[in-house]
């Protein structure tokens, strides 16, 4: 199959027409949201979504994320809209909070990985509401990775993995969050954060009053008797071995001392660290996620860092641990199944 590949530059949105046709019929479309880039199928087309499973390389039990673009195609999704929905939906969409609702039986199965719930969000990027609209259908997106990869926040990412195996990729440059959706279950007494992302705990609670939310090292452990069966597959990691060190002064002594001569000369050890601290370290490769006063730029940069880190054939990462406020707790989170939920704390 040949990849069309398709340049958008917001507002001028030629070439979009053919692809919202494509997803229309049952084709798939890689598309930019402000999270990630995702892969996009008629959501309530059963053949359309198994094609999804069947690029991604994903396991059938992993449900997917239906996006839409205006509130009254919710109804068509879901059973009941709770209040707490409505207060959510009011103040975070368009956005990176993915709400779970008892689904309604217009949504097949394959979209749900067999689950009587569904996911729903309404992405915040002028291409993913106007390619929404243009379909006329709502749209079950993964991210675009292949499985097991870090997901993708370019679209050259899109293109590495995907080339081939889908008919179209949108391209409009660099995703502006980075780190995947917070997903929030309402179908429980009490709402469970299911994935902490853009939308943080404080945000949610100051809407709809107390959730709950695993600690990221009881969400790892979860992994192996998942609550969302999406958790036990979220294990990516890149390569090499991933050590994430935390602690206020000594993080790079303790990482300087750790680097062999061999990789303090070479492309075997990176170490990723802020800024503000870069200069401190003797890797032979150094990649900054950004100023350390800014979690945000840690979101927008951490899967290209690990893809980077592959492209190189990294044998160790070393990363110097972000502040867990804001977007920080979710990029802590990917960087800590990266590393298989190990952290060093020289605190
Ligand atoms: P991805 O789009 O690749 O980030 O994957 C979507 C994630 O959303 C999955 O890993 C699931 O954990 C979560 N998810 C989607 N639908 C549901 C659902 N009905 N119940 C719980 N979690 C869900
Ligand atoms: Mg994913």
């Amino acid at each position: 199959m040949v990849t069309k590949y398709i340049k958008i530059t917001p507002p001028v949105f030629t070439g979009l027409d053919e692809a919202a046709d494509a997803l229309k019929n049952g084709r798939l479309v890689a598309f930019p949201t402000e999270t990630v880039y995702g892969l996009g199928a008629n959501a309530l087309d059963e053949n359309a979504v198994r094609e999804i499973f069947t690029a991604k390389g994903r396991p059938s039990d992993n449900p997917l994320i239906v996006h839409i673009a205006d509130i009254s195609t919710l109804k068509l999704l879901v059973m009941k809209i709770k209040p707490e929905a409505e207060k959510l939906m009011h103040a975070f969409w368009p956005g990176p909070l993915t709400l779970v609702f008892e689904k309604s039986p217009n949504v097949p199965k394959v979209t749900t990985g067999g689950l009587d719930t569904v996911a729903v969000r309404m992405p915040d990027h002028p291409v993913a509401l106007e390619l929404i609209k243009k379909a006329g259908v709502p749209v079950a997106a993964p991210s675009a990775n292949r499985s097991g990869k870090p997901s993708p926040t370019l679209a050259e990412h899109v293109l590495e993995d995907m080339d081939g195996r889908i008919p179209y990729i949108i391209d409009a440059g660099p995703c502006r969050v980075g780190v995947e959706s917070t997903v929030l279950d309402l179908t429980e007494d009490t709402p469970v954060i299911l994935r902490p992302g853009g939308v943080t705990i404080d945000m949610i609670e100051d809407v709809i009053g107390r959730v709950k939310q695993y600690k990221t090292e009881a969400n790892i452990e979860m992994i192996k008797s998942p609550k969302s069966p999406g958790m036990k597959y979220v294990h990516y990691a890149p390569k090499g071995e991933v050590i994430v060190v935390s602690g206020k002064n000594k993080v790079s002594e303790w990482i300087n001392e750790k680097l062999s001569e061999d990789e303090k000369n070479s492309i075997k050890a990176v170490v990723v660290a802020a800024d503000e601290n870069i200069e401190n370290y003797s890797a032979g490769i150094k990649m900054s996620y950004g100023s350390i006063k800014s979690p945000q730029e840690a979101a927008a940069s951490i899967f290209r860092i690990f893809r980077d880190c592959d492209r190189l054939g990294a044998e160790k990462i070393y990363i110097e641990a972000i502040p867990e406020y804001g977007i920080g707790y979710a990029v802590m989170n990917r960087i800590k199944k990266a590393a298989g939920g190990k952290v060093v704390n020289l605190e």
